[in-house]
């Protein structure tokens, strides 16, 4: 047996979902818990693990993959400087699918455009020095997770003096979306599944307001099938017990204080402004910018384009996907005029977006 074996053993996922059940037998309202992360909406459908929870436990899907809650008039944008003659695109794979107004830009490379998929922002920054004749733009999309290597591109960027590097910034910042899901009144969430990697970023400790100022019970939760059901059978003790603090359930990645060096680079190249969340609205405080001192590397500063009207998908549920109100079944679209190969909305788009999730891996 492998080290990852152990966290994918089938005896102890069923051992924890008994545990669960035992807990919570007779009661009448489920507890409701949300994961906000990608990642776990995906591990959840992979293994099945709504599956085996008792009826009193329901498990619901947050917006918390970078992709899906980019909205259309982001990807308006760059598509509109993909069109520029002058200009390569240079992107994480996710975003070539997404639809954007009118198209998306994998349509646009379709007809013509320079847009390349690479593994990392510093990639991005190899290829604007090896182009000097063109501008290189990097979408930066992602939560915390993602932000501060995209922060250390610029800063890689501006050390070897480059001026044709640019980036096109939309990252978010995962706490405050769940302080506005806490306060909806609709959603009654009963404890968080806290994302693993952005906590490792940001710490265990930034989720703790949440506790305080909305009772909402945190558990800061890893990826395998166990991660998962020992994070929910966490989560259910402390709201049984009527208590509300933030727990580390995956401590063998994630501690109280994050990472010092990330947040510090965070700190330096971005500042935080009102963010548009796809299907959410501005969320106040919830997006990363570059900060002013860096603007020379911002693309919607220093490269003006026209940008097309912005519409939105008719009869697209992703909004309320997103803030856990309705399940991709619940959408008139999902799997007929929407699926993975052709999609509609973004969270169908992304690998870990909740649609595609439940697409392949079934309701
Ligand atoms: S970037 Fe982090 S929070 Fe977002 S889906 Fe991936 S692991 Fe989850
Ligand atoms: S099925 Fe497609 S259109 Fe419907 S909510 Fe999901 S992504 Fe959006």
């Amino acid at each position: 047996m492998n080290y990852l074996d152990s966290f994918r053993d089938k005896e102890l996922v069923q051992g924890l979902a008994r545990r669960i059940a035992e807990l919570v037998r007779g009661r009448e309202k489920p507890l409701v818990f949300m994961e906000v992360c990608g990642t776990h909406t995906m591990a959840i459908y992979q293994y099945g693990l709504r599956s085996l929870l008792p009826p009193e436990v329901k498990l619901i899907s947050g917006p918390g993959c970078p992709v899906c809650v980019t909205p259309n008039g982001y990807l308006d944008r760059a598509i509109a400087l993909s069109r520029l003659p002058d200009v390569i695109i240079t992107t994480f794979g996710d975003m070539l699918r997404v639809p954007g107004s009118t198209s998306s830009l994998m349509v646009e490379r379709a007809k013509g455009a320079d847009i390349r998929v690479v593994y990392s922002p510093l990639d991005a920054v190899r290829i604007a020095a090896a182009n000097p004749a063109k501008r290189v733009v990097f979408l930066g999309v992602g939560f915390e997770t993602t932000a501060p290597t995209v922060a250390g591109s610029i800063l890689a960027a501006k050390a070897q003096g480059l001026s044709n590097y640019f980036v096109l910034a939309s990252h978010k910042t995962m706490p405050q979306p769940m302080a506005i899901l806490s306060a909806d009144p609709d959603l009654s969430v009963d404890g968080y599944i806290c994302p693993a990697h952005v906590s490792a970023i940001i710490g265990a400790d930034a989720y703790r307001f949440l506790c305080t100022e909305y009772q909402v019970p945190c558990v800061v939760t890893g990826f395998e099938p166990t991660d998962v059901m020992q994070g929910v059978e966490m989560l259910a003790r402390q709201a049984l017990q009527g208590e509300s603090r933030v727990e580390i359930q995956y401590s063998r990645v994630v501690s109280r204080e994050g990472n010092a060096k990330a947040q510090g680079v965070l700190a330096e190249v971005f500042t935080p402004f009102d963010a548009p969340w796809r299907g959410i609205g501005v969320l106040p405080g919830s997006g990363l910018r570059i900060a002013d001192a860096y603007s020379e590397f911002d693309a919607e500063l220093a490269i003006p384009v026209q940008v097309e009207e912005l519409k939105e998908h008719q009869g697209c549920l992703c909004g309320e996907i997103l803030k856990g109100k309705v399940a991709p079944g619940d959408c008139p679209l999902f799997g007929g005029k929407c699926t993975p190969e052709s999609p509609v909305g973004a969270c169908m788009v992304s690998s870990e977006g909740t649609c595609a999730a439940a697409f392949k891996y079934g309701r």
